[in-house]
C-alpha cells in the first residue's frame, strides 16, 4: 500500500497562525527578543564544549531601533546567526523549530534556557508588519543571506552583506487601521513598555536609544532633549538572586515596580523550590485593602513566567479564594506552555505549585500572627473578612488551613483574640467557647445575654461582622469545644439560686397576658435564671440565632 504525506496548505496555514494564536499583537515582540535571546544562549551553549569560542558576555545584546519616517522596527542580535539553510527551514517551515532541533542535536538536557520550542513565535512578526526581512550572518560563515516576505505569498532569499555575525529583523510596520494603531509599535514609550513586560528577564541586555532632557549648559532654565542608548531590561530577576543578598527595599521597590500595589507590602514571602517541581516565587501580603478588594471587579492572581518570560498576568489557579489579596508571581522551568505560550498544556505543574504556595503562605501568617502581633493585626484588620468568607465557603472544606488564623475580640481582653489563645484561658469547668452578635463592641457590650457568662468571668468573643457568626457554624468546634452564644436557651452553666426564687403562681398571669399580646413574635415567655440587672432579654431557641436571622430576612429572595 502506498503511503501518502499530509498535504497542508501552507498559506491557509501561515494565515492562521498569524491571526489565531495570540490574544494580544504586542507580543509579538516578546516572540523576536526571546529567539535573539535563544540565539545568543547558542553561541553560549557552543563556547561550552568548542575551545576555539570564547564567550565574552559583553559581546552579546539585543537592540531594538525604531525608525517613525520610515515606519521600520528592527530587532538586532549578536547570536549564532543563521545559514542560508538556515533560513530556509526555519524560517520557511511553519512549526520548524531550530532551537529545539538545537537542544537535541547538542544533547543540551538542562537546556531550558533556550526558549523557542514550537516553531511558529516567528510568524507573529506578520501581525503587525506588511513585509518582513530577515538578515543574518552564521557563526563561523562568510556569507550573509537576506529573507523577505510579506506574508501568505512566500518568500525570497538572495545573498548580501553584514559584518558581523548575527540577526536583523526589519519589519515595515503596517497602516494604521481604525481599530489599531500600529503606528504605536514605532513610539519609545511603548516599546519600552513592551519589553518591560515580556522580556524584562531576559538575560542579555536589551537595548533601546531613547529621549531624554536636561539642564542646558550655561543657562539653567531651558532644558533640551537628547539621545541615549540604554538597557531596558533588568535582566537578572530578584527571585534568581539570592535572598541573603536582598534589602526589604529590594522587594518594596519591585512591589512598586510591578505596580501589584501602590501601598508598602506588609510582608513578603520568597520561595525558592528545587524538589518535584522547580519553582521561584515573590509573594507580597498587602498592607491596604485595593479599592476594588471587594467588588466584582477584583480579580486575583498571580504573574506566571515561565522561564523569565511572561506567559500570563494573573493567573488565577496559583491562588485560593481565601488567599486572593496574595499579590506576587511564580517562574517556572517545568511549565508544559500551549503554543501561543500563553495556556498551559498541563495543570499537574501547576496544581502542585499552587498547593505549595498554599502552604507557605499559611505558614508565614502564622508565623507574623507568632512573631509579629502588630503586624498581623493591620493584616487582619483588612482580609480577616476573607478568611472568614474561606472558612464559610466550599462546605467548610478549609477550615483546618484556616481557623488557625481567625481572630475575635474578646471581652477580658478588651482586644482581638484567636481561638486558641481563648482556649488556653478557658476554666477547667467551662465547656463552650462563649460569642455574643451584634452590631459594634458597645452594642454587645450592654446586651443583657451577656450577663450571666460574664458574671462567671468567662470570656465572650464579639462578632460584629455578619459573616462572623456564620463562619462559626460552619467550625462548630475548635479543638473539642463547641461554640455557643449566649443567648440561646442552654448556656450549660449551672443555675444560680437566687434567680429561680420567683415562684410560677407569681408569674403565671403575668406571661399568660404577655404571651396574647406578643403571640407573632415570640414562642415563649419564661422566668430567666441568666439576668442581673437587666428586667428581661430575648433568646433564640433552634440553630439560628436573632442576628443571624436578621441578616438572612435582609437578604434579597
Ligand atoms: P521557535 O523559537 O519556537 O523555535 P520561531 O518561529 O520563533 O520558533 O523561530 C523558528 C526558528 O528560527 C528558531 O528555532 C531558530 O532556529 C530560527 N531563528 C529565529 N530567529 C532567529 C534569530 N534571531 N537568530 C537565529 N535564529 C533564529
Ligand atoms: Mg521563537
Amino acid at each position: 500500500m502506498e503511503k501518502k504525506q499530509f498535504q497542508a496548505e501552507s498559506k491557509r496555514l501561515l494565515d492562521m497562525m498569524i491571526h489565531s494564536i495570540y490574544s494580544q499583537k504586542e507580543v509579538f515582540l516578546r516572540e523576536l527578543i526571546s529567539n535573539a535571546s535563544d540565539a545568543i544562549d547558542k553561541i553560549y551553549y557552543k563556547a561550552l564544549t568548542d575551545d576555539s569560542l570564547s564567550f565574552n558576555q559583553d559581546d552579546y545584546y539585543i537592540k531594538v531601533e525604531a525608525d517613525k519616517e520610515k515606519r521600520l522596527l528592527k530587532i538586532i542580535d549578536t547570536g549564532i546567526g543563521m545559514t542560508k539553510e538556515d533560513l530556509e527551514n526555519n524560517l520557511g517551515v511553519i512549526a520548524k523549530s531550530g532551537s529545539l532541533a538545537f537542544k537535541a542535536e547538542n544533547e543540551i538536557k538542562d537546556g531550558h534556557d533556550i526558549i523557542g520550542q514550537f516553531g511558529v513565535g516567528f510568524y507573529a512578526a506578520f501581525m503587525v508588519a506588511d513585509v518582513v526581512t530577515v538578515i543574518s550572518k552564521a557563526l563561523g560563515s562568510d556569507e550573509a543571506y537576506k529573507w523577505e516576505s510579506e506574508g501568505a505569498e512566500g518568500y525570497t532569499i538572495e545573498p548580501t552583506t553584514k559584518n558581523e555575525v548575527g540577526t536583523e529583523i526589519i519589519l515595515k510596520i503596517k497602516e494604521n487601521t481604525e481599530e489599531e494603531s500600529y503606528e504605536d509599535y514605532l513610539e519609545e514609550y511603548r516599546l519600552k513598555s513592551i519589553i518591560k513586560k515580556y522580556s524584562d528577564f531576559i538575560r542579555y541586555p536589551i537595548k533601546m536609544e531613547v529621549t531624554k532632557s536636561r539642564k542646558k549648559e550655561g543657562n539653567e532654565d531651558e532644558y533640551e532633549n537628547y539621545v541615549e542608548e540604554e538597557t531596558i531590561n533588568s535582566m537578572v530577576p530578584l527571585w534568581r538572586k539570592n535572598k541573603t543578598e536582598l534589602t526589604t527595599e529590594d522587594y518594596e521597590n519591585f512591589y512598586n515596580e510591578k505596580r501589584y500595589g501602590f501601598d508598602k507590602p506588609l510582608k513578603h514571602i520568597h520561595i525558592s523550590v528545587d524538589g518535584t517541581i522547580r519553582y521561584n516565587s515573590i509573594l507580597y501580603i498587602p498592607e491596604n485593602i485595593p479599592f476594588d478588594y471587594y467588588s466584582k471587579e477584583y480579580e486575583k492572581g498571580l504573574e506566571l513566567y515561565s522561564n523569565g518570560v511572561l506567559i500570563m498576568n494573573k493567573c488565577a489557579d496559583l491562588l485560593p479564594d481565601y488567599f486572593s489579596f496574595v499579590k506576587g508571581m511564580v517562574d517556572s522551568e517545568d511549565l508544559s506552555l500551549n503554543i501561543s505560550r500563553e495556556m498551559l498544556q498541563h495543570d499537574r505543574q501547576l496544581k502542585l505549585i499552587a498547593k505549595n504556595i498554599n502552604k507557605k503562605i499559611k505558614s508565614e501568617l502564622q508565623n507574623l500572627l507568632k512573631n509579629e502581633r502588630e503586624k498581623y493585626e493591620t493584616f487582619y484588620s483588612s482580609f480577616g473578612r476573607q478568611l472568614k468568607f474561606g472558612v464559610y465557603s466550599d462546605f467548610g472544606m478549609n477550615k483546618e488551613t484556616l481557623q488557625d488564623l481567625l481572630m475575635f475580640y474578646s471581652s477580658n481582653e478588651k482586644k482581638l483574640v484567636t481561638l486558641d489563645e481563648y482556649i488556653s484561658r478557658m476554666p477547667e469547668e467551662q465547656k463552650y467557647i462563649y460569642y455574643a452578635t451584634g452590631e459594634s463592641i458597645e452594642r454587645i457590650e450592654k446586651l443583657p445575654q451577656t450577663e450571666l457568662v460574664a458574671d462567671k468571668g468567662y470570656e465572650i468573643l464579639y462578632f460584629t461582622e455578619d459573616i462572623d457568626e456564620f463562619a462559626i457554624k460552619m467550625l462548630m468546634s475548635y479543638k473539642e469545644k463547641e461554640f455557643k452564644s449566649v443567648s440561646s436557651g442552654d448556656l450549660g452553666i449551672e443555675e444560680n439560686e437566687k434567680d429561680t426564687d420567683v415562684k410560677d403562681d407569681e408569674t403565671k398571669d403575668l406571661f399568660a397576658e404577655m404571651k396574647t399580646i406578643l403571640a407573632d413574635k415570640v414562642k415563649d415567655v419564661r422566668v430567666s435564671k441568666r439576668l442581673k440587672s437587666h428586667p428581661v432579654c430575648l433568646t433564640a431557641d433552634g440553630e439560628v440565632t436573632i442576628e443571624m436571622e436578621k441578616i438572612l430576612n435582609a437578604m434579597p429572595d
